[in-house]
């Protein structure tokens, strides 16, 4: 009997959450047991449909923009969760992910854990709260070589969210990160 459980694979952008999520993703696929995976519907023009890494891994993905949209489309059948993005939904993921993983699902989560001021971003800090399990993962820093753990936008917008601009954001070190520039 599969016990379930709550992942949370987190770290700054480029740092290889969404690969992560994918071969873990897969490996369920490979053990033939149901899966479901969602994106956060936030920017659908280049992924339509998938969850795409930025070294082009990918795989079919339901894209649901808040949390009663998964409610909606979450397949009853399926035992193996992954949702990627998750820092774009709102705090009530919290007790979704909670109730699944309380009726045995296992529920796999990738999302960004500071946005670009160096900030806890979204839902991240109370999912990696609740988590069974954290993987902290660095990228590397773009300016230096070492291994990075903060996401420096490169552009000058103030919005929390610039979507659909990898081009826009860097991965950086903490000496090399400049919050908010
Ligand atoms: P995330 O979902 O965390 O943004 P992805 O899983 O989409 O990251 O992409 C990780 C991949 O991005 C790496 O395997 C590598 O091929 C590529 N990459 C590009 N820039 C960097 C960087 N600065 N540090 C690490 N990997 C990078
Ligand atoms: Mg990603
Ligand atoms: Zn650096």
């Amino acid at each position: 009997m599969y016990r379930g459980g709550i992942e949370v694979i987190c770290g700054c952008m480029f740092s290889g959450k969404t690969e992560e999520l994918l071969r873990r993703i897969r490996r369920a696929e490979l053990a033939r047991l149901p899966v479901q995976l969602f994106k956060h519907a936030i920017d659908t023009r280049y992924t339509d449909g998938h969850v795409e890494s930025h070294s082009s891994m990918r795989l079919p993905a339901i894209g649901a923009m808040t949390v009663s949209e998964i409610r909606e489309k979450l397949n009853p059948q399926a035992w193996i969760i992954g949702i990627d993005e998750a820092q774009f939904y709102e705090p009530g993921i919290v007790d979704l992910v909670v109730d699944l993983a309380n009726r045995g699902r296992r529920i796999i989560i990738a999302g960004l854990d500071t946005d670009f001021r160096g900030k806890p971003f979204g839902p991240m800090p109370q999912l990696m709260a609740v988590a069974d399990d954290v993987t902290k993962i660095q990228a590397v820093c773009m300016v230096c070589g070492s291994p990075a753990t903060c996401t420096q936008r490169t552009t000058t917008s103030q919005d929390l969210v610039v979507v659909g601009a990898t081009d826009s954001y860097e991965a950086r070190c903490r000496q090399c990160f400049r919050p908010g520039v």
